[in-house]
């Protein structure tokens, strides 16, 4: 096993929430795939824009609007460099991955014919499903799944199968939500683009463990949540080759996204721009930046070691329960554990940890096809990040070993 190399007790100091009670006891956070927490790096960015330079962007001619614009242009060239677009008009700007996905799945109304084909994952978030459902309706196109065995890994001669030239698009998790999966995005994106169709990867789930490098792995769009990154909520970006970007409709129309307007028509303006209608979340994509600096400065090498070391730990413990499974055990995972103990609904479970202070998830996840094809009504998850501790994970399986007890 890798040596660690992140001081985590160190870097707890950074976490002002991690110091608080729940029900008495020490918070134990472990519900990081649902949302991460916020290190007073960010929380110092968001407090520093409202109190020195809050103005509206790309408009103004004073000081502080100049000053605005700059940090948040500067953030979205972070978001560029980090994830090695080659420019930064790529990056759009949107409130999270929800919104990127609508925002392409509308672009392709005007882009598919009837009897098109697009291919999603068995194991998406409702996020990556339902769009393109709606999508489907109003083009006529057909919406079709790639499998997943019972490990929750997907079946990958299955999905060569269904690919040809009728395939326009294709849509997969980078990181499974609920089972943690790490999908072959770079085998997916090669395999699609042989039969010519793109592919969105939904890059929500992953942005927190893994560093995608968008040229290398020639992903067509790419989408991130800042919230599962350290960042705020309501922030996110979607990326784009910019032959897409060009190619896509503008999807809400307003200010800022426009180059003339008179009432006979109007031009839009040039990228990114022409994706960004009205005054952007400012000071959130000025944030987004900095929660990647935060977590650059740890590495993410650092980060994918740490936490695998805390999977492996997890769930060795976790497994010594009697009755317990996890769902989702495939070879390339993230710090992701989704279990159920035989007998008992998992929101009992989450009921009882709540009491003893810590946070899970419990429920569909978000996933629900995922649920059906194990199923089950949903599970108990438990999502690591670099800054858990192996004290925490013992009291997860504690917790766990009584709630069982009580309910059993
Ligand atoms: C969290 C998540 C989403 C949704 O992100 P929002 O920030 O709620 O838009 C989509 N897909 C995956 C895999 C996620 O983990």
């Amino acid at each position: 096993m890798t040596q660690t190399t992140i001081d985590v007790l160190k870097i707890r100091e950074d976490f002002p929430i991690l110091n608080r009670e729940v029900n008495g006891k020490p918070l134990v956070y472990l519900d990081n795939a649902a949302t991460s927490q916020t290190p007073i790096q960010v929380i110092n960015a968001i407090v520093d824009y409202y109190s020195n330079y809050n103005a509206n962007i790309h408009r103004g001619v004073h000081a502080l609007s100049q000053e605005a614009t700059d940090k948040y242009e500067a953030a979205r060239e972070k978001i560029r460099a980090h994830y090695n677009a080659s420019e930064s008009k790529e990056i759009i700007f949107t409130s999270g991955t929800t919104h990127s996905i609508n925002l392409v799945a509308n672009g392709f109304s005007s882009l598919l014919n009837k009897g098109d084909e697009v291919l999603v994952t068995a194991m998406e978030h409702h996020s990556n499903i339902v769009p393109w459902q709606m999508l489907c309706e109003r083009t006529g196109a057909h919406l079709k799944v790639i499998p997943m065995n019972l490990d929750g890994v997907l079946v990958m001669d299955a999905y060569h199968d269904l690919l040809s030239d009728k395939t326009k698009l294709v849509f997969c998790n980078h990181v499974s939500n609920a089972l943690g999966t790490v999908n072959p995005i770079a085998e997916i994106i090669e395999a699609a683009h042989s039969v010519g169709a793109a592919v969105l990867v939904d890059g929500a789930q992953a942005a927190p463990h893994i560093k995608a490098d968008f040229q290398r792995l020639d992903v067509d769009f790419y989408t991130v949540s800042a919230h599962k990154i350290c960042g705020p909520t309501g922030v996110g970006m979607l990326y784009g080759k910019k032959e897409w970007l060009q190619k896509l409709p503008p999807y809400q129309g307003g200010g800022e996204m426009i180059a003339e307007v008179t009432f006979e028509k109007t031009t839009y303006a040039d990228l990114p721009h022409k994706f960004e209608a009205g005054t952007p979340n400012i000071c959130g994509g000025i944030a987004f930046g900095a929660a990647l600096d935060y977590m650059n400065s740890i590495g993410f090498d650092n980060i994918a070691n740490y936490e695998a070391e805390l999977l492996t730990y997890a769930t060795k413990q976790l497994l010594t329960i009697e009755g317990l499974k996890i769902y989702g055990i495939a070879k390339e995972k993230t710090g992701v554990i989704s279990f159920n103990i035989e007998g008992v609904h998992p929101y009992d479970i989450g009921t009882i940890l709540d009491k003893l202070g810590i946070a899970v998830r419990t429920g569909h996840h978000c996933a629900q096809p995922i649920m059906d094809f194990f199923k089950i009504p949903g599970t108990v998850r438990a999502s690591f990040s670099f800054y858990n501790t192996k004290e925490e994970i013992d009291s997860l399986v504690s917790g766990v070993k009584r709630a069982a007890q009580m309910l059993l």
